[in-house]
């Protein structure tokens, strides 16, 4: 798909090169192509839509009409476009907080949520040097506390025991006293997820949320989701102020656009992707590279 894009872009730039005028139809032609490539990307209507109005402004102002290589000033206009949209660079997880500095992770069940946490907390103890507590609050599912306990083990950490009668709240605030006590930098804090949106869930991280009052909040959304990345980024992003994305099961998706939609939906930076089922398997994520991967 991505070279079949790039390939369509450089015939198009080979045909308006012949033309000593740019009009607003060789600019359309270009435009329906990067259109075309962002939806078999899989990247959400209504953002192709917004992302394709961005660089239409632009390439029909000055920026192209009046430039001497109007093909290839298009190219890099949607590349920055792009690059814009998606973020720049990398950004870490952010601990600037009087420890222990709490993330809460936030998402649908299934998105990788528990995982995710096991592997953040690995990272945060190889990479940042952390002393890293974890808890469940999903006291919906025993299973998915006993989850969260192996893989804690797994990633090296300390897991705080909560049981199916406790509230969530309750358990997060144990957790906190807990790790302030016993000097935790971080506390990750792993809560339920319904399969679908639901609206006691979302008051209940809400509630969540204002107890303990996290540095990061991460929405963690399953990339193969694709298109309907958007509908649960909308509902989360109303009901908490994210701070970050993770992205996960990239390694199960080819396409790559739920990352542009779930990022412009948010404006929240994408700062992890999952990459397997284990462990080790989470990547820093690089905007840039995966731009590159849903265009060519
Ligand atoms: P939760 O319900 O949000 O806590 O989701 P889990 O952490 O239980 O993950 C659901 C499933 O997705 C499990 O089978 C995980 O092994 C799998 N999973 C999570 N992250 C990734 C990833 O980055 N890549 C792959 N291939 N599988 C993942």
């Amino acid at each position: 798909m991505a070279s079949a894009l790039t390939d369509k872009l450089t015939r198009l730039v080979k045909e308006m090169r012949g033309q000593a005028r740019i009009t607003e139809s060789n600019v359309q032609d270009m435009l329906r192509e990067v259109r075309m490539a962002l939806l078999e990307a899989d990247v959400a209507l209504p953002v192709v839509r917004d992302f394709i109005a961005r660089v239409k402004e632009k390439a029909l102002g000055q920026e192209v009409l009046g430039s001497l290589k109007p093909g290839q000033t298009l190219v890099s206009i949607v590349n920055r476009e792009l690059a814009a949209t998606m973020g720049e660079g990398v950004s870490d997880i952010n601990l600037a907080a009087q420890p222990p500095a709490v993330i809460l992770m936030a998402g649908l069940q299934g998105a990788g949520k528990t995982t995710t946490t096991a592997k953040l907390a690995k990272h945060l103890i190889e990479k940042r040097k952390k002393k890293v507590l974890t808890v469940s609050g999903d006291v919906y599912r025993p299973a998915a506390i006993e989850q969260l306990k192996t893989v804690t083990k797994q990633a090296g950490a300390e897991w705080f025991p909560s049981t199916p009668e406790q509230k969530p709240l309750d358990i997060a605030r144990g957790a906190l006293d807990y790790a302030r006590k016993h000097y935790f930098d971080v506390l990750l804090v792993d809560t339920a997820g319904r399969l679908a949106i639901d609206e006691a869930l979302m008051q209940e991280i809400k509630e969540l949320h204002a107890a303990v009052n996290p540095v990061e909040t991460l929405f963690v959304v399953d990339a193969m989701q694709g298109q309907d990345a958007i509908n649960t980024a909308k509902a989360f992003k109303e009901a908490l102020p994210l701070t970050g994305i993770v992205l996960t099961k990239l390694d199960g998706d080819s396409r790559g656009g739920a990352a542009l939609s779930v990022r412009q939906i948010t404006g929240a930076p994408i700062k992890f992707a999952g990459v397997s089922e284990k462990i080790d398997g989470l990547e820093v994520f690089d905007a840039e590279r995966h731009a590159g991967r849903i265009l060519g």
